[in-house]
């Protein structure tokens, strides 16, 4: 009933922002046919024009200087929004004018202004990674549909981005802390279970694949991970990897959740292995020097991670999800074509 009545809501708002937004009927040149939804010349040229593909690329850079805060506060408890930004090395504040994302980075040399101290490559490569995932997203859910005279799907551009952004962050604190913070992948996975039920088109999932993939993707990983507690008195695997397929089941469905358990599991074996045999370790800290005061933690096996080296599985996965995000549908025609 309640959905009905907000599909209802949305559609007749959609409808009132569509004609807002609508001319007249654009005529495809050449072919004399109209495109099948009407949308605003201006808006077209606008939406199409360089300035909107570069807007794109700096929105993302904006978050992706957050996503920095949330990196590298949420995991030491610290509020993101206050205080404002500030060295590391001397404790000054950041202006705002040294705090533009990519430009201040280059134009300082990845240096504080009052101090000098170097800041850390990795704030660089966060703020250009939400950038070409934003901009990637864009081409993808607003250009690309344009193009070929549909509607830009503005909606599913900005909550892939905040998806893409949340596995960005996911990963990142997993390297250095391991663990996957609640407070980012608990709400995301609310709103991927409130797209598929109340707009099932924006993200193209029904509610009942959402809702199957995140139960049986957190079932799967929390079963394994008591299996192994029983059997071995050890965790092989933190809840925080179940929680990670929560998330990425309600946004992605039961093939998105196929692919990143699958997709997940050989590439990171495919970089771990190498990397641990080159004596190099995949995360940034030991997990005993981090958790070693928790008593589920047990002693290094040799049976268990890989080669008997624990390996954070979050990174691997979220890159798994990002893959599929952007590749989905390719994906699902490769697998559809390989069927026939
Ligand atoms: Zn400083």
């Amino acid at each position: 009933m309640t959905g009905g009545l907000f599909a209802a809501l949305t559609t007749s708002l959609a409808g009132a922002l569509g004609s807002a937004l609508a001319g007249a009927p654009t005529i495809v040149p050449g072919t004399g046919g109209v495109l099948p939804v009407e949308v605003n010349p201006t808006l077209v040229r606008v939406l199409l024009g360089p300035w909107s593909g570069l807007g794109a690329f700096f929105w993302g850079l904006l978050w992706g200087s957050f996503a920095n805060v949330v990196i590298w506060r949420v995991p030491r408890g610290q509020s993101v929004v206050h205080p404002g930004s500030r060295c590391g090395a001397c404790v000054r504040p950041i202006r705002w004018y040294d705090n533009i994302p990519l430009i201040s980075y280059l134009l300082l040399r990845g240096r504080c202004r009052a101090c000098g101290a170097s800041f850390s490559t990795r704030y660089l490569i966060v703020e250009l990674l939400g950038g070409l995932l934003s901009f990637t997203l864009y081409t993808q859910h607003v250009a690309t549909p344009l193009v070929a005279g549909g509607a830009p799907a503005l909606a599913a551009w900005l909550l892939w981005f905040v998806f893409g952004l949340a596995l960005v962050i996911v990963t990142f604190i997993d390297l250095d802390f391991w663990i996957i913070p609640d407070a980012v992948v608990l709400p995301l996975a609310g709103v991927g279970l409130l797209c598929a039920a109340f707009v099932p088109d924006v993200l193209g999932v029904t509610l009942i694949d959402a809702a199957l993939a995140a139960g049986v993707g957190f079932s799967l990983l929390a079963g394994l991970r008591w299996v192994y507690l029983r059997w071995r008195g050890l965790e092989a695997l933190g809840l925080g990897d179940a929680k990670l397929l929560l998330m990425v089941g309600a946004f992605c469905g039961n093939a998105g959740l196929l692919w990143t358990i699958s997709a997940g599991a050989v590439q990171g074996l495919l970089i771990a292995v190498p990397m641990l045999l080159l004596g190099r370790s995949v995360a940034n800290s030991s997990l005993e020097e981090v958790h070693g005061d928790d008593p589920e933690l047990g002693e290094e096996d040799p049976d268990a991670g890989v080669m008997g080296v624990r390996v954070p599985f979050g990174p691997f996965l979220a890159l798994a999800a990002i893959e599929f995000m952007i590749l989905g549908e390719p994906l699902r025609d490769l697998v559809v074509s390989l069927l026939r």
